[in-house]
């Protein structure tokens, strides 16, 4: 452990080592405030803290892997087994579904996802016969969604003046009822919405003091990443637990709180010392990841912000390229020339796909990206947009297992009770609802009481309603015996699912059957490998709780290597080598919709803070005289965050024109904020004050703790897994049987082998799991 300590600097060290009492670390980007964490959790079981009392919440859940991955090198994979860690949603999804019955729902409840909540809510303002055009179902849903993050249930919206005011002013005076249809339809349905998982959280923890003082007791020790982006409800969570013993250490920065528009509240951290006693603050100011010009470049901007705390973040890396502005003409010519870019400096510097990130405002300017990657041969991968489980074809075959476990779930009846056509048309559907409205049933129930209920249906119809109940009552009987990839091929096969796009023959039907191949694939991965990762068992309710929960980052497996393309709102935490921000312009970025207020436009400057600090060694800013938007060609002006940056720090590949941004309308952002609190009381003792520039004696004294490369310590130094494995060996799995080594690839706790079973095929495993044994 004092090896492990050793790779931390004096100021990491301190909040590692308080082992008790509230504590917020705000440290600038790249100074190890995730690293704090992982390692606070490691020292912390190694003081003898049971890895059952700790809870750590993590941005995505693919962070929350890592750090566990990261955890298990330290302190052995076994111990770290019993951590929590993961998202809010996917932590309180797994505690809901514990105590669901006190509030009223099946353990097996299903997530909707959004998609799903906003079909709901489409055909809620139908039935109701409301102006579609009035009541955006889009708009109705993230207003829903605002005041389930903000507490305010259906009971709570009629009761303020306020928001029924507000939502009649917006000539949607009927908001509230939707509200009141929603929620009691998704209640019916058995099923919670992304909101639902923190909202209902709430109020278990309120309503039942033997509930909250369980988990209180149990997460004694509680972690939260990235805390500047919690919203109200996940603050109150927070608190709630851990107001018992108060050992609760958050780490954020304020610099980088990039989802107000989602409901995030920077109060959060200024309110953090007036929550708890005797709060203990640090400060990290060392950035480990970025070159000098990058870090300079980036404080440089965030100086232009006036909310924010008073922070130091220098380097001691070498000072590194300047950052790279090039104007193109369009974005074609932008994409062209990132990926001749990228490739240059593959061959100038021997490096392969993975060290790149393409960053951009919104989803849409992917495409052009991609195009010309592609054109050039370089493997990328997307991140967001429309993710692989929100594929037509893959959410039909997964509302169909989703029904098999919650044969209430609304949406997933909806979505395949005549998908593939079996003649059961959209009034019989009609009928189904106002019937399960009308007897405040599910649609299943209303179809396994047919006999009892007259629904004016014709007798053909009846029968093919109860020949589809049969089918997933078959499915379900099977779900008991068999695992989850047995009943997924069961049911793409039985359903006609597959049938169904065989007929279609066009290259997209087939493109489809593949993505269902994949996701047959995917699901027997799951079930082979689930049961060595954690404590979960393989069943399919677990792997749907994966998929609903599944971010996009979650799907990364790191197994290949590709140029990471996504929006800067996801990379968010994340490093790469080389990063290129695109679309540096006015109304792109800053975006359009957001320059109305100072505030707003901070936000924008915050989220370009996030993006450039990503970059390790060379960040490069593109920006276009030309864009299509909406369809039509504009003019494009470079984005007012280049001008911003102080020039000794950028190199112009193309000469700037003399320009100035248009003057912002002045809006007093301080709104919320009391100013008086932007400024962090006196570090505690034990962080040594660095100035913006340290002193040569104060950089000696870092060196000596640890020699500072552009090195990720992150590596663990030797190959602990390896035990002398080669390609061409005899090995055995407990499970899989005999099989041969085809290949080792990676590294330490990521060293993995492919190996050709006797029995099952071709399989490829994480050595520190599979505990091979040399036959
Ligand atoms: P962000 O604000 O972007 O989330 P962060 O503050 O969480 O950043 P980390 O991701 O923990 O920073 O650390 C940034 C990089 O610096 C990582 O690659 C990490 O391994 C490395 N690093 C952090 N501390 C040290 C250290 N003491 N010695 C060497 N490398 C370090
Ligand atoms: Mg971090």
């Amino acid at each position: 452990m004092e090896e492990y300590l050793a790779e931390l600097n004096d100021a990491q060290r301190a909040p590692v080592l308080q082992k008790d009492g509230p504590m917020i670390v705000i440290a600038g980007a790249g100074s190890g405030k995730t690293r704090v964490l992982t390692y606070r959790i490691a020292y912390l079981m190694h003081q003898g803290v049971d890895s059952f009392n700790i809870l750590s919440l993590t941005f995505t859940n693919k962070a929350a892997r890592e750090m566990k991955k990261r955890i298990a090198t330290i302190v052995g994979a076994s111990e770290a087994k019993n951590l929590w860690m993961g998202t809010f949603h996917s932590i309180f999804a797994k505690i809901l579904r514990f105590e669901a019955d006190k509030l009223g729902y099946p353990s097996n409840f299903t997530i909707y996802d959004t998609q799903d909540s906003q079909r709901l809510i489409a055909s809620i303002i139908k039935e109701m016969g409301l102006d579609k055009d009035i009541y955006k179902y889009k708009q109705v849903y993230s207003r829903i969604s605002s005041y389930k993050n903000s507490l305010i249930t259906v009971k709570a919206y009629f009761q303020n003046p306020e928001l029924v005011e507000a939502d009649a002013m917006a000539k949607r005076p009927r908001m509230g009822e939707i509200y009141q249809h929603y929620v009691e339809r998704c209640f019916k349905a058995g099923a919670m919405d992304f909101d639902d998982l923190l909202l209902k959280t709430n109020e278990l923890l309120n309503r039942y003091p033997d509930v909250l003082a369980k988990y209180q007791n149990r997460f004694r020790y509680i972690l939260v990443d990235e805390y500047q982006d919690t919203n109200h409800s996940q603050y109150l969570i927070v608190r709630a637990l851990s107001d018992k013993f108060q050992n609760i250490c958050v780490v954020g920065d304020d610099a980088q709180s990039i989802y107000a528009f989602r409901g995030a509240n920077i109060n959060n951290i200024l309110n953090f010392q007036r929550d708890y006693d005797n709060v203990q603050q640090y400060r990290l100011e060392q950035n480990y990841r970025s070159t000098k010009n990058i870090v300079e470049a980036a404080n440089s901007i965030i100086d232009k912000n006036k909310t924010k705390l008073d922070k130091v973040v220098w380097t001691a890396n070498d000072p590194g390229p300047k950052i790279i502005v090039n104007r193109l003409l369009t974005d074609g010519d932008e994409g062209r020339y990132v990926a001749s870019s990228i490739f240059e400096n593959q061959m100038q510097h021997q490096l392969g796909n993975g060290q790149f990130a393409v960053l951009y405002r919104t989803n849409a300017q992917s495409r052009a990206i991609e195009d010309a990657l592609r054109k050039r041969d370089i493997k990328y991968r997307i991140y967001g947009g429309l993710s692989f489980y929100q594929r037509k074809e893959i959410k039909d075959v997964l509302a169909y297992l989703r029904l098999v476990i919650n044969p209430k779930d609304e949406e997933a009846l909806k979505r395949v009770i005549n998908y593939p056509a079996r003649g059961i048309g959209a009034t019989t559907v009609d009928k189904l609802v106002v019937a399960s409205n009308h007897y405040d049933r599910s649609i299943f129930e209303v179809i396994e009481n047919l006999d009892r209920i007259n629904l004016k249906i014709n007798s053909g119809t009846k029968t093919r309603l109860e020949n589809f109940m049969n089918m997933i009552k078959s499915f379900q009987i099977t779900n008991q015996t068999s695992d989850a990839f047995v009943l997924a091929e069961m049911v793409a096969k039985k359903t006609g699912l597959l049938q169904e796009l065989k007929k279609d023959g066009t290259p997209e039907g087939i493109a489809r059957i593949e993505n269902i191949e994949e996701l047959l694939n995917g699901i027997r991965d799951f079930v082979e490998g689930q049961k060595e990762i954690d404590e979960a068992t393989g069943s399919l309710a677990e792997f749907l709780e994966d998929v609903a929960l599944a971010t996009d980052l979650d799907q990364d497996t790191g197994d290949d290597d590709r140029v990471a393309l996504m929006t800067i709102h996801l990379a968010k935490g994340l490093e790469f080598p080389y990063v290129y921000i695109v679309g540096m312009e006015e109304d792109l970025f800053p975006s359009g919709m957001s320059m109305n207020t100072r505030s707003e436009l901070e936000e924008e400057r915050r989220l370009f803070y996030v993006a450039l600090t990503r970059a390790e060694k060379q960040a490069y800013l593109t920006y276009t005289q030309s864009r299509y938007r909406w369809g039509k060609l504009v003019d494009a002006e470079p984005s007012r965050f280049i001008e911003e940056i102080d020039d000794q720090y950028l190199e112009y590949l193309t000469p700037v024109e003399g320009y100035r941004y248009k003057p912002l309308i002045d809006a007093d952002i301080f709104g919320e904020v009391d100013k008086s609190k932007l400024r962090l009381k006196k570090p505690v003792s034990g962080t040594p004050p660095l100035a913006h520039q340290p002193t040569e004696e104060q950089l000696q004294k870092l060196r000596k703790l640890r020699p500072v490369s552009n090195g990720n310590t992150d590596q663990p130094k030797s190959d602990l897994f390896d035990s002398g494995l080669s390609a061409g060996m005899a090995v055995e799995h407990m499970r899989f049987g005999i099989g041969k080594i085809l290949r080792l690839e990676g590294v330490g706790q990521d060293r993995k082998a492919e190996i050709q079973f006797e029995k099952g095929g071709i399989k490829k495993l994480l050595l520190r799991f599979a505990k091979l044994k040399v036959i």
